[in-house]
């Protein structure tokens, strides 16, 4: 069996919706999304990032992590939004913080000797 190769998954955000579209999920095979980015806004890669650049909305690399095909597929089949950093609920971000760690609370006010 051949393990699958490994690239780069990332997320595209776009500024503002266009048509239906607030995401481009792709794959860079290389590993490398930041020169997969300039391709896509230089008219050279996905032709729904191309009219997402040339509506003059701007296009965000929002999230970018190692994986396969696969992984894209999965991201794909889970939605933008909830794959994105950008669009993922505040109230569930906050209510992360506050699962505990070290970091839960925030410091106490200390008194500094004069
Ligand atoms: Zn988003």
């Amino acid at each position: 069996m051949i393990a699958a190769p490994l690239g780069s998954v990332y997320v595209l955000h776009f500024a503002s919706p266009y048509h239906h579209a607030r995401h481009y999920i792709g794959f860079a095979a290389d590993s490398n999304a930041t020169r997969r980015l300039r391709e896509h806004v230089t008219g050279q890669g996905s032709p729904l990032v191309a009219a997402v650049v040339a509506a003059g909305i701007g296009v965000e690399l929002a999230a970018e992590w190692i994986g396969t095909r696969a992984d894209e597929r999965k991201a794909h089949n889970a939605h933008g939004t909830r794959v994105c950093p950008r669009c993922r609920r505040p109230r569930a971000r906050q209510l992360r913080l506050f699962t505990g760690g070290s970091h839960a609370a925030a410091p106490t006010p200390r008194r500094i000797a004069a």
